[in-house]
């Protein structure tokens, strides 16, 4: 299967065909960003797309599960997105699940019976990435979107039977927002209420605009430990019904797993244990974290 430039998946997304239906992202302006600086964002044409459904099935006749990438696959109209999700489950007999990537345009771009449609035809889950619930740091970042208009995307999203997976990126307000960052992102994700939720640690590129900020000392990073601190402060005030939190992408320096709120004290009782040791053996090493 060919594709353009470098490929990005949700770690759990590992095992699946991944089909690029779009190239880049349409928005591609997030300061802390580089996954598409190199891209011109497009929609695969339909014929394109088709060919790549029948190249995939050729080589992977029973996949279960179907990726569409790049960042941004929601953006496509839904009547091809309908026409796409059902030639992939007359392509592929065992599929279970397809996933997709939605920013939160996108998802405000789609009506309610868009979303329940998708849904109806096999689309199974979106990737939102929320990165954070402050609105400094969403606008210092470049994220495009106010807190209010994430909480309306990622209800709506769940609403119409969806499941949903967000991330937030531990350290993206830099030390002076740590605490805010925290605790609104806690009372975003809160509200959205989604089945799963991923920390990622902010990796900064050497390319990316925000390391020029670094590189001048109007943003500085956190170390391990602030980010522990950050990560704890945030699950602390973590409201939800119930939802699967992994920091498993290698941007961590801690890989937790839990649900919650049944494991909330257990999972607090660890970060409390990792910090008081302050021992750096019960890291990540930096050498093995990435983007
Ligand atoms: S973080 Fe997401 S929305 Fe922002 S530029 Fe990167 S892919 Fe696009």
């Amino acid at each position: 299967m060919h594709y353009e430039g470098i490929l990005y998946r949700p770690p759990s997304e590992a095992k699946s065909v991944i089909l690029q239906i779009t190239v880049g992202c349409r928005h591609n302006l997030c300061t802390f960003c580089t996954m598409y600086k190199e891209k011109t964002f497009r929609i695969k044409s339909r014929s394109e797309i088709m060919a790549m459904i029948k190249e995939a099935q050729d080589y992977n006749p029973g996949a279960e599960r179907i990726f569409l990438a790049d960042g941004d696959a929601l953006a496509i109209d839904t009547s091809l997105l309908l026409e796409i999700l059902s030639q992939l489950y007359a392509s592929f007999p065992r599929l279970l699940r397809v996933g997709i990537y939605g920013g939160p345009k996108d998802i405000l771009a789609k009506t309610p019976e868009d979303l329940v449609l998708l849904k109806a035809h096999g689309l199974t889950i979106v990737y939102l990435g929320v990165e954070s619930g402050n609105p400094e740091v969403l606008k210092s970042v470049c994220k495009g979107v106010t807190p209010e208009e994430m909480i309306s995307a990622g209800q709506k999203l769940k609403a119409s039977g969806l499941i949903l997976s967000c991330t937030v990126i531990i350290g993206l307000g830099g030390k002076s927002l740590s605490q805010a960052h925290a605790l609104n992102t806690a009372q975003v994700i809160s509200k959205i209420d989604p089945q799963y939720l991923g920390a990622l640690t902010l990796m900064v590129d050497p390319e990316a605009p925000l390391a020029k900020l670094i590189q001048r000392g109007e943003f500085q990073l956190l170390d391990p430990w602030e980010s522990l601190s950050e990560l704890k402060s945030m699950l602390e005030n973590l409201e939800v019904s119930h939802c699967v939190f992994r920091s498993n992408h290698a941007s961590n320096y801690l890989p937790l797993r839990a649900t919650l709120p049944e494991d909330r004290t257990q999972l607090l009782t660890t970060l409390d244990r990792v910090l008081k040791t302050s021992a750096l053996e019960e890291l990540r090493p930096d050498y093995w974290r990435g983007l």
